[in-house]
């Protein structure tokens, strides 16, 4: 099979990685930078192009496309999804599991457990904000943000006020979400591949750390999951339409609620923290996939 990564940088862990599962596997693999591909549409020819030549006989791709770039990659995936390449995140999975509101909108609807969670453009009075997440200590995160910047703990009534306040006042969009304390400073990571967790570690943040991501210095060690958090985690994935999905969940009296899906999970932490070959299992997914045609998901 020839196999291309869309990715913008092909020193990253997760891209080489994906290239060498490819090749020990006996497939052809290229890495293309997206953002450096353009398409030319016209009637009945959706290519792709790279330089001076279209990306011709692909039999699938696997976009590592970077929050930054989520507009233009989602339209070069859809490019190859008109050639009915395999793809393993299609463009509506993207921009679904992209930004953090619509995904939680989903996540809802299906009946996942999530934090309580309010959104709001800027209302008159920030206090009936806080009152609806159960007060203070609350999270206040910007929709943007990724590894845990832009993510603050509230502790009291008043820090919450003018955390939003200032938020509002730099015009940022923010989501207002219930404090998960009983969580310590810890969440679950998964991945989802085909609708089975294939790997799991529980992220630990370092102390006196409510956030457990890895870039802010918390460590990972193994976890056995619970029936209930490995449904929260292969539900939460196929709510969402994603084929291959990191998805975290916090821990809580109420069983595990989702915080995040990420369609393009990192694999360096989860694979040094696993030792599971998750790029294998992604080549794997594909091998499979490629045998029985892809259904497409409307929007719901
Ligand atoms: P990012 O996408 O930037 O990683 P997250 O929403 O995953 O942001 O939050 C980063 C970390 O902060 C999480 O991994 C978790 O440890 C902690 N955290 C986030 N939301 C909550 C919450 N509602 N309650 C308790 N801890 C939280
Ligand atoms: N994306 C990174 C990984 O899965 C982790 C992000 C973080 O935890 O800071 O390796």
């Amino acid at each position: 099979m020839k196999i291309v990564i869309l990715s913008a940088n092909k020193e990253l862990y997760s891209t080489k990685r994906l290239k060498e599962a490819a090749e020990a596997r006996g497939h052809e693999a290229e890495i293309i930078n997206h953002n450096e591909t353009y398409v030319v549409i016209e009637s009945g020819d959706p290519k792709v192009f790279y330089g001076d030549h279209a990306i011709e006989g692909v039999d699938a791709i696997i976009p590592r496309i970077g929050a930054s770039v989520t507009f233009y990659g989602s339209n070069i995936i859809r490019q190859f999804e008109m050639q009915k390449v395999f793809t393993t995140l299609s463009s509506l999975a993207l921009s679904r599991s992209r930004d953090k509101l619509r995904a939680t909108q989903i996540l809802s609807r299906h009946g996942l457990g999530i934090p309580k969670t309010a959104f709001a453009k800027r209302p008159s009075n920030i206090e009936y904000l806080i009152q609806q997440v159960g007060g203070s200590p609350l999270i206040v995160k910007l929709l943007e943000g990724t590894q845990g910047l832009g993510v603050v703990l509230a502790e009291t009534r008043k820090a919450a006020k003018s955390v939003i306040e200032a938020f509002y006042g730099l015009d940022a969009n923010i989501l207002v979400q219930e404090f998960i304390a009983e969580a310590g400073g810890s969440d679950l990571r998964t991945i989802v591949i085909d609708g089975k967790v294939v790997a799991a570690f529980k992220r630990q943040g370092k102390e006196g750390e409510f956030r457990s991501n890895l870039h802010r210095g918390g460590s990972g060690t193994l976890v056995k999951l619970t029936k209930e958090e490995r449904a929260a985690a292969i539900g939460a994935a196929k709510a969402l339409g994603l084929g291959i999905a990191g998805v975290d969940m916090l821990q809580s009296k109420r069983g595990p609620l989702i915080l995040e899906v990420n369609s393009s999970p990192g694999l360096e932490g989860v694979e040094k923290a696993t030792k599971v070959d998750v790029a294998g299992k992604i080549i794997e997914y594909i091998e499979k996939g490629i045998k029985k045609p892809q259904s497409s998901k409307k929007d719901k």
